[in-house]
């Protein structure tokens, strides 16, 4: 069986691609991958999606997404993608051995978070060193932890491991943060938080679990140890592009190139969300995306009909 519509990725692209392709009447198949709900799931409060004057919890947001992409008759497959063939119609999606043929296909894979590239880094992850505060924060209750960063994700995870922590520093690469304006004032303001200037961290110190961090000052280059007991990156993501290598233009980034609207290099192939946008990169905007490439879809097919 050919499917008319085959989303991958079940962030807020994907999932508004789904409520909008299930409403067309294309039963969209959706294979939403083992992160499901992507970025959001791992998010306290979102404060700025429309319509939650009172803010909602990320989780929370995503099994509402849910609920009405499914509503409207969206099937979910909870499983990775793991290879995909856009060289002919119809398109080919494999999962595992089981493949999936699909008349159009909706690429919403979103983005994940990026890592230092330290060997002490990686050898004390899950011991220490977490790339979540909501996932891993309530781990440093009364603890000295530090964060990496100084965009947005950054404030807002240090804020958020302010509820645990006795202290929270921020260790930033240059000497002004890249987070908007309210988001550093709360920051600077607040009375837990110090933030590091001009620093980066040369190595995560502990055998075991780490006990502090190396800093150099890229001003002066002086080495300096911190004693934290937590180490939190929030440093951008990537986008998850890696098993569309090869079969749709990438731009230098590895993100998904769109032309006009939301279609790749491949006619039939639409991506939304922050697997294409590394300029806005928010809930409503990749939900924005979602309907777009869902009616690129609908139209695209029936041009193909016609
Ligand atoms: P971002 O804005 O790209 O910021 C990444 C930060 O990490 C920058 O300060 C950057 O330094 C630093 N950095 C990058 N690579 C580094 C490295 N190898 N070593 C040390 N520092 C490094 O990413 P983000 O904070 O994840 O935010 C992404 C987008 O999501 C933004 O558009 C943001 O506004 C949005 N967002 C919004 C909210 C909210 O509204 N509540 C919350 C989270 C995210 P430089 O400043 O020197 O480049």
């Amino acid at each position: 069986m050919t499917e008319k519509v085959v989303i991958i990725g079940s962030g807020p692209a994907g999932l508004t691609a789904a409520v909008y392709t299930a409403r067309a009447d294309l039963r969209p198949l959706m294979i939403e991958g083992m992160e499901r709900g992507g970025q959001l799931m791992l998010t306290t409060d979102v404060e700025n999606y429309p319509g939650f004057p009172d803010g909602i919890m990320g989780p929370e947001l995503m099994e509402s997404f849910r609920k009405q992409a499914e509503r409207f008759g969206t099937r979910i497959m909870s499983s990775d993608v793991t290879r995909v063939d856009f060289a002919q119609r119809p398109f080919k999606i494999w999962v595992d051995e089981d493949e999936y043929a699909a008349e159009s296909v909706i690429i919403s894979t979103g983005a994940s978070a990026r890592w230092l590239g330290l060997e002490s880094e990686s050898k004390l992850r899950g011991h220490g060193v977490s790339a979540c505060a909501t996932c891993d924060g309530f781990f440093f209750r009364d603890k000295e932890i530090a964060v990496v960063g100084g965009g947005d994700s950054a404030a807002e995870e240090a804020l958020f491991l302010t509820k645990f922590a006795s202290k929270v520093y921020v260790i930033h690469r240059r000497d002004e943060l890249r987070a908007s304006k309210i988001m550093a004032k709360r920051v600077l303001e607040h009375d837990k938080i110090e933030v590091i200037w001009d620093s980066v961290v040369e190595e995560v110190l502990g055998s075991d679990v780490v006990t502090g961090l190396r800093l150099r000052n890229r001003v002066t280059g002086k080495e300096t140890r911190l004693d934290v007991e937590g180490l939190f990156l929030a440093i951008g993501h990537d986008p998850n592009t890696s098993i569309f290598q090869g079969t749709i233009d990438l731009d230098a980034k590895g993100y998904i190139v769109t032309g006009d609207n939301t279609m790749t290099s491949v006619p039939g192939v639409f991506a939304a969300g922050d697997v294409t946008d590394h300029i806005y990169r928010q809930a409503v905007t990749a939900a924005g995306m979602g309907c777009q490439a869902a009616i690129d879809v609908e139209r695209w097919l029936n041009e193909q009909e016609n």
